[in-house]
């Protein structure tokens, strides 16, 4: 079964050229234009596969110390981003990318998945808005912001490293990223599974040696086997994924067989 993640995945892989534009804005840009600078998402740079901009709301006042921060109304700790540098900042951006949706990081935000990212992708460009401090005007957000995603339950400092998640994740998934287009269909998430897993040399490892079918060259039963880990992990590990996920007959047969040998093990 594919499912509509796989679909926007292979939309990605079987489109001859595509090229991303990302930009950010951001109180830390050299921070940000980090992520370019070594693996994969460093190579689809220099290959121009990606195109990184990032702005500076520094950049966009207008007073002597060059203010980015500001009180928030009813007094409480901490400072918000202050509002003009920033809407000057959205509009210096949105006039060279006009229809990229701006996203707003945020511990408030949706929850981030591979789905969101790779349908984020698939439209070939984005703005993402970092915030600081404690964040961000809430007027802002209702007028300028068209989506917030949060890494996860917890706060960090800025929404930079958010950033920089969102522009690998999407970036390992540009035809031509990575040395092999497969590799990122085969990752976690992508068929709605985890991966299943890996093994490298030595063949014997303290003991633990290679599952033998993987030595064997015949690569129909690799992929059978592979495909039965991964159903097996994920029932395994993450049972919320395979109730997403409908498994046609032959996947569910892989994975009653993976049940039934794990039962018999663990009974031994
Ligand atoms: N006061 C805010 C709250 O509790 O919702 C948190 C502000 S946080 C210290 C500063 C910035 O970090 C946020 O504006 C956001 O851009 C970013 N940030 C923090 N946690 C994040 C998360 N889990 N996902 C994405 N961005 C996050």
């Amino acid at each position: 079964m594919k499912s509509i993640l796989s679909e926007s995945v292979w939309w990605l892989t079987g489109c001859p050229i595509i090229k991303m534009r990302i930009d950010v804005i951001t109180l830390f840009p050299q921070f940000v234009q980090q992520v370019i600078s070594c693996g994969v998402v460093g190579r689809a740079a220099e290959q121009g596969l990606l195109e990184l901009h990032c702005w500076n709301p520094r950049e966009y006042t207008a007073d002597r110390h060059r203010t980015v921060d500001d009180r928030p109304y009813g007094g409480g700790p901490g400072m918000l981003m202050k509002v003009e540098p920033l809407q000057d900042a959205i509009g210096a951006v949105r006039a060279k990318n006009p229809n990229a949706r701006l996203v707003y990081l945020s511990p408030q935000g949706r929850l981030l998945k591979q789905r969101m990212l790779a349908d984020q992708a698939a439209l070939g460009t984005v703005i993402f808005l970092c915030g600081r401090y404690e964040g961000i005007d809430e007027r802002l957000i209702e007028q300028e912001v068209d989506e917030e995603w949060s890494l996860g339950d917890y706060v960090i400092s800025g929404g930079e490293l958010a950033a920089m998640v969102c522009i690998d994740a999407m970036t390992r998934l540009l035809p031509g990223a990575l040395g092999d287009d497969e590799s990122a269909q085969q990752d976690s998430f992508s068929e709605g599974l985890l991966d299943c897993p890996h093994y490298t040399r030595p063949e014997d490892y303290r003991g633990d040696c290679v599952p033998a079918v993987l030595m064997n060259g015949n690569h129909r039963d690799i992929n059978a086997w592979r495909e039965k880990q991964a159903l097996g992990r994920t029932w395994q590990r993450r049972p919320d994924l395979l109730e997403a996920t409908r498994l046609d007959d032959r996947q569910q047969e892989l994975l009653d067989e993976y049940i039934a040998e794990f039962e018999r093990t663990r009974k031994r």
